[in-house]
């Protein structure tokens, strides 16, 4: 079977699916895979995941929907790891997992027991035949993907897209007539504006409650994160977080509540003092006014730290906060290392990257802060 490219490499897809087919624990990522096949000991970026961090979102996102709270583990966990992802929260309960595509699918190897992944791209035409042969349900989102179907498959479950106002994926109300037929498990649609007080959230879960009535299905589900967060009427059956399980903060209501679980970290490679008069880095856009300390670090744009957080950026070691001077380059920052005076070649320091802040210093999505994180940095989970 050819391997489509995903938003991961094709390399890596390759790889963990060889691994998967040796029965041997997939590497996490590209920078895993590279330090294993280079015998290099250690990664020089890392992105330190909290797992304990993860639990607890996951758990307040459930006691806040009251319901079934599943998992959307799409674009590799958001970027912090799938399959890891999936283990840690399955064993808190979480039996319901969301990825796009059926390469995200099948990159996840045996699922845990009990455990169920729907894909949200649906079965498109050249999907029927993995998707028979998978464990992963198809989210069917189009009448061409409802008719493939129930000629492909007929009797077996799947869940089904409505979509009440999004224009995005799904069928049109009047269209859910040509679901007769279909053994659906969970029937779902999708908020537009839970991110903010929208009058189309209310307008589309009064869609959805309607086609709920006239729909037969197994369950209903509608909220994604900020959707849990508009309060229980939104909830239904089973909901679907993604940015709130990795530290996002969909709405306010969430504020304090969710905790950070990425945390980007990088090593210092040179200490250096730019002399009063100085610039630094690219355009020689910052010029020190004293004499000051600075330590150059091994990361950059090519990493996902990108050009935006210039002028805003910064990152801490042991408490003391290094502000980024000067722009962004492909693989290295400058920072003012006035208020660490012993920190040296060699010492780790951690990005700031707590969501909602990075997001509102770099002009960048949370979502984007997380995907947008490369393989190079080194998934640990602690
Ligand atoms: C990505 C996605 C989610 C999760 O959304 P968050 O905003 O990250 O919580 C839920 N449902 C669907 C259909 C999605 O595509």
């Amino acid at each position: 079977m050819p391997i489509a490219s995903t938003n991961r490499s094709t390399l890596q897809s390759s790889i963990s699916t060889a691994a998967i087919g040796r029965g041997r624990k997939p590497p996490s990522t590209k920078a895993e895979t590279l330090v294993r096949a280079t015998g290099v000991t250690h990664a020089a970026l890392r992105l330190r995941l909290d797992s304990s961090a993860l639990k607890q979102n996951w758990h307040w996102l459930q006691k806040m929907s009251g319901t079934a709270t599943g998992a959307a583990i799409k674009a590799d966990g958001y970027g912090l790891g799938a399959r890891e992802v999936m283990n840690w929260l399955a064993a808190e309960g979480c039996r319901n997992f969301f990825v796009s595509t059926w390469v995200e699918a099948e990159a996840l190897g045996n699922i845990p027991d009990g455990t169920v992944v729907s894909v949200l791209h649906g079965a498109g035409p050249d999907d029927i035949g993995t998707a028979l042969a998978s464990s992963a349900r198809p989210v069917l989102n189009t009448p061409q993907q409802v008719a493939r179907w129930k000629e492909a498959a007929p009797g077996r479950p799947c869940d089904v897209m409505i979509d009440t106002g999004i224009n995005r994926l799904g069928l049109r109300t009047d269209e859910v007539h040509l679901l007769d037929g279909l053994k659906i498990e969970t029937l779902m649609s999708h908020l537009a504006c839970a991110d903010e007080d929208s009058e189309m959230n209310a307008v589309q879960r009064d869609r959805f409650t309607a086609v709920a009535a006239t729909v037969g299905a197994r369950r209903y589900s509608l909220a994604n994160s900020a959707g849990i967060c508009l309060g229980r009427d939104y909830a239904f059956d089973l909901v679907r977080p993604g940015l709130a399980l990795y530290g996002g903060t969909p709405r306010e209501e969430a504020d304090g509540k969710i905790r950070q679980v990425a945390f980007p970290e990088a090593e210092i490679i040179q200490r250096r003092t730019i002399k009063a008069g100085e610039a630094c880095g690219y355009g020689a856009t910052w010029t020190a006014q004293a004499d000051t300390e600075a330590a150059v670090v091994n990361i950059g744009y090519a990493d996902g730290y990108l050009r935006c957080f210039a002028g805003r950026g910064a990152a801490s070691i042991d408490g003391l906060s290094l502000p980024l001077i000067g722009r962004v380059s492909m693989d290295l920052l400058i920072m003012d290392a006035s208020a660490a005076p012993d920190a040296r070649e060699g010492d780790w320091v951690t990005l700031d990257y707590e969501l909602p802040s990075a997001a509102e210093a770099s002009g960048l999505s949370q979502y984007e802060l997380l995907t947008g994180l490369s393989e190079r940095l080194e998934r640990r989970w602690v």
